[in-house]
């Protein structure tokens, strides 16, 4: 291959895109981005503690005492879930089988866990469970957690129970958000809530000049969406190119998961200021655009669902909906990925040193049964008659006995560093145990592609063919065992 040292090395596994269903990017000719934290990523703790500190202020209106409270960022991680009507926070497996719990912010013993879990498994679509779908719901859930704590304290005013109190919270978060003043703290200090993506900005253009239509879809409204996009993208732009010359259309105030569902009137932003003028007409030039819905999108782009992938970071919003009522391809921002994908690096001498010994547990605990199963024979004198004696079927079992207490003990200290890692509480994001995690379940069904950040596009090209993976079953690993 003539001149392929001068390519960009393939990236690291945190900036690489993964596939669940193979997606030919060459087939895609429009590329629908969500702005906040899809475009643009924030810092996650600054930005989840100016929200939890709106909340505060709002719950403490309401009598709630939450002045000595703090934001603690490793408290919850994304794709965990809010049982509201026992105060936990649980993580389940892609079964809905519950593997760890907390109630408010204690963690639950196994034999309290099996308890209260070990009959019931998490649906999402029971009003009691709340899915924490973006990197927004971690103020959110970590007040609940802390309120819950407070709530068997000493009981709370005005809030009657575990579920009353997610409801004040979820109402405080909202506020906070739609209300103009935590918008008004970022906007005031982009820099500070921010980080910028520098690569971003060629990974956009590379899109645009193979002549994909760009589009801009997001919730957020004119004002803070100019300000947040020219801080992302203005400085590794071109000389003379703006944010708004990448997209074809920008719709702001999207009203997303509606605006994949349901017919919504469409303005234009008509002047800088953003006055609306109504286009009863739908969409009919590029341009900005407050409202409208996904068919008037594809109407005006003269595409089909299979034509448009979808870019965000929310995993009901953005690419659960968007792929169950649009059909669009969709792909799932897991910032997360990067620090997991290192974590599990980090990990692998001694997740390689668990399974040696997992491997060695089975063959021992298989030789145990067997021992057994002969004595049993033996003793009810049925069956295939063991030529061993009664004596020396029991010796056997012993040492097997005492061989595997000692492999236990060499298996549960790294057993329990396999389960902290990425977060001590709540371990990685993507798996449950030895399984996928409820997260990776959602992924894997809603996302076509998932990945870090939008810049790992930059590496992939835009022609590039994504293959999904053959995909693992449990028979796969079968091997003899000697
Ligand atoms: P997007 O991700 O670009 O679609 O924008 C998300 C918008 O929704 C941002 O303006 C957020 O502030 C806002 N948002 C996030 N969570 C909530 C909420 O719970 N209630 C109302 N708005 C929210
Ligand atoms: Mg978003």
């Amino acid at each position: 291959m003539e001149g392929h040292q001068e390519f960009p090395a393939y990236p690291p596994p945190g900036r690489r895109i993964y596939c669940n269903r193979t997606l030919n990017l060459r087939a895609v000719r429009a590329i629908g981005f969500d702005m906040d934290y899809t475009l643009v990523h924030y810092r996650v703790e600054p930005w989840e503690r100016r929200a939890y500190e709106h909340l505060k202020v709002k719950l403490s209106d309401l009598g709630v005492p939450t002045a000595d409270l703090e934001f603690d960022p490793d408290l919850v991680t994304r794709g965990l879930i809010i049982d509201t009507e026992l105060g936990n926070l649980v993580k389940a497996n892609r079964f809905g089988y519950v593997t760890r719990a907390c109630h408010g912010t204690a963690p639950l013993e196994f034999e309290r866990q099996r308890e209260i879990y070990g009959r019931t498994l998490v649906y999402l679509s029971e009003e009691r469970y709340v899915f924490l779908n973006t990197l927004f719901s971690l103020s959110e859930a970590c007040m609940y957690a802390q309120l819950v704590d407070r709530l068997d304290e000493r009981g709370m005013p005005g809030a009657l129970g575990y579920a009353d109190l997610y409801r004040q919270v979820r109402k405080g978060i909202d506020e906070a958000h739609v209300e103009g003043e935590l918008k008004a703290d970022i906007a005031a200090d982009p820099d500070r809530y921010v980080e910028r993506d520098p690569e971003m900005a060629l990974a956009l253009l590379d899109q645009r000049e193979a002549g994909k239509k760009l589009l801009l879809i997001t919730n957020s409204d004119w004002a803070y969406t100019s300000r947040m996009m020219a801080h992302a993208l203005d400085a590794s732009l071109p000389k003379g190119v703006g944010w708004r010359d990448l997209f074809e259309i920008v719709i702001l105030s999207a009203r997303k998961p509606d605006f994949f569902t349901q017919q919504m009137p469409l303005f234009e932003v008509a002047t800088e200021d953003g006055l609306l003028r109504p286009c009863p007409g739908g969409i009919r030039k590029p341009g900005i655009y407050v409202g409208g819905d996904a068919a008037q999108v594809e109407e005006y782009l003269g595409v089909s669902g299979e034509e448009v992938l979808y870019v965000g970071d929310h995993i009901f919003v953005d690419v659960h909906v968007s792929k169950a009522v649009m059909r669009w391809r969709t792909a799932l921002i897991l910032r997360e990925l990067e620090a997991e994908l290192a974590a599990l690096e980090g990990f692998r001498p001694q997740q390689s040193d668990l399974a040696r010994m997992m491997e060695e547990k089975i063959r021992l605990e298989f030789a145990f049964s067997q021992a057994r199963l002969q004595l049993q024979r033996r003793q009810a004198g049925y069956g295939p008659q063991p030529s061993i004696s009664s004596q020396k079927l029991r010796d056997t079992m012993a040492e097997l006995r005492a061989r595997l207490v000692a492999l236990d003990e060499r298996i549960a200290p790294i057993a329990k560093q396999s389960g902290e890692i990425l977060n001590r509480r709540w371990g990685l994001l993507l798996r449950a145990g030895n399984d996928k995690s409820h997260l990776a379940r959602q992924v894997e069904r809603y996302a076509d592609i998932y990945t870090s950040r939008v810049s790992n596009f930059l590496f992939e090209t835009p022609f590039v063919y994504l293959r999904a993976p053959r995909g693992s079953l449990p028979h796969d690993d079968s091997q003899v065992l000697a």
